[in-house]
């Protein structure tokens, strides 16, 4: 080749270079769409898909999320669920969809692990606080012997019985309420659905609740790279985060919380998670957070280990199967797993008692200062990243005692 062959020849790749180069610095195509469903707005974000087919799938998994909204709906009439309930309470026998069995079995398996602590039959009970509605109750608490009532007939997810699709119960005071874990369910279907249409890169938000699909690019380049979701975890006492959770791809992080869905009496709040041995709602526990890959199980471990007493906390966790678990006391302390403050920013890590050691005390006390000293960390943005993934609204309530 002559010399002024060789010389265009080696323009012509600097020129490719640096096509390769601007087209790895612009920024990864996004697609944003948000559904109401389950009482919380969920958001979808897909990254460094072609438009087309980020629309296509968000069109999908709204399609769906909606679907099981409506089979899923514990009071709605009309929906599968509720009449699955109407034939429970009469005796009957129902076939259901294969989703819907599926997501009963998985109830029951989980509830089972749980001790009962976690129990998608005790509606009954969720309805008598009058948390079947679109807004939280108001007035006083359900008379007591009216939860004795309840409590004495017994319901459990054990009395279900599920031969294929057909569903019956031995208990006709069962009345199934899927919401401790429904979300986690739903967002583990929907993952799933976007897996299968080619999507690699992408956020669930149900209100706080959080999926994620592969690691988020930044930049087109980024795709094969780019850098971890980050998922913040709201401080349930005042508007903020307590701490910031990097979550690998596939991970979803679930929160219980008492302070979305409660109603406050005589100077005693009440919200939404039942103590099935009580038939009362927890109220020593104001937010517990677990991060797994499995979203129904780690929604129903949320909502189990809002129940539990403490000194069953480590036991609960591991007969659940989850590791990664962060629990704050209405006392404004947290607790946390080694494998959860593992994941925490340092700062912050550095502010929470350990507990669940295999071969220690069920408890580590650590320096405080908790709640108000780890808000002040995640506010100062740890390791200076903000979380991709905003928070969802306002937490209003003030630590008992402080
Ligand atoms: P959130 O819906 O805020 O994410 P949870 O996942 O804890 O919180 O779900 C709370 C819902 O679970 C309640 O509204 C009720 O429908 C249901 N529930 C309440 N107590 C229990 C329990 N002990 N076991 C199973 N489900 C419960
Ligand atoms: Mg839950």
């Amino acid at each position: 080749m002559s010399r002024a062959g060789r010389l265009l020849g080696f323009a012509g790749l600097c020129a490719l270079a640096v096509v390769v180069a601007l087209a790895a610095l612009r920024p990864a195509p996004v697609h944003r769409d948000t559904i109401y469903v389950f009482g919380t707005l969920v958001e979808i974000e897909i990254r460094g898909a072609p438009k087309t087919d980020a629309r296509a799938a968000a069109t999908r998994v709204g399609r769906l999320l909606r679907e099981v909204h409506d089979d899923w709906h514990a009071w709605r009439p009309g929906g599968a669920l509720s009449r699955l309930n109407a034939a429970i309470a009469e005796g009957r026998t129902t076939m259901v969809d294969p989703r819907l069995a599926a997501v009963l079995r998985r109830g029951r398996q989980l509830s089972r692990a749980s001790g009962g602590l976690f129990d998608p039959a005790i509606g009954g009970l969720v309805a008598l606080w009058g948390f079947h509605a679109d807004t939280p109750p108001t007035g006083a608490p359900p008379a007591p012997d009216r939860i004795a009532a309840v409590l004495a007939k017994r319901p459990r997810m054990t009395d279900l019985s599920i031969e294929g699709l057909a569903v019956t119960s031995t208990n006709p005071a069962v009345q199934l309420d899927l919401g401790g874990f429904a979300k986690g369910a739903a967002l583990d279907l929907a993952a799933a659905e976007l897996r299968a249409m080619g999507i690699a890169d992408a956020v669930l938000n149900a209100g706080g609740d959080v999926h994620v699909l592969g690691r988020h690019a930044g930049r087109r380049g980024g795709r094969t790279g780019g850098r971890p979701w980050r998922v913040a975890i709201r401080d349930p006492f005042m508007w903020g985060a307590v701490a910031a959770v990097s979550l690998r791809p596939g991970e979803g992080l679930y929160t219980s919380g008492n302070y979305e869905r409660y109603f406050d009496h005589d100077g005693e709040r009440f919200a939404h998670i039942i103590d099935p041995r009580t038939g009362r709602p927890v109220q020593e526990i104001v937010s517990v957070s677990v991060l797994d890959t499995d979203g129904a199980r780690a929604d129903a471990a949320a909502t189990a280990l809002s129940v539990a007493d403490a000194g069953d906390w480590a036991r609960v966790a591991a007969a659940m199967a989850v590791e990664a678990v962060l629990i704050i006391t209405d006392q404004g302390q947290i607790w946390a797993t080694e494998a959860m403050r593992d994941r925490l920013d340092p700062q912050i890590a550095a502010t929470v008692r350990v507990f669940g050691q295999p071969h220690g005390p069920a408890f580590r006390p650590g320096p405080g200062p908790d709640a108000e000293g780890a808000q002040q960390a995640a506010a100062a943005g740890p390791n200076g990243a903000r979380p991709d993934v905003a928070l969802p609204t306002p937490a209003i309530q003030t630590p008992r005692g402080g």
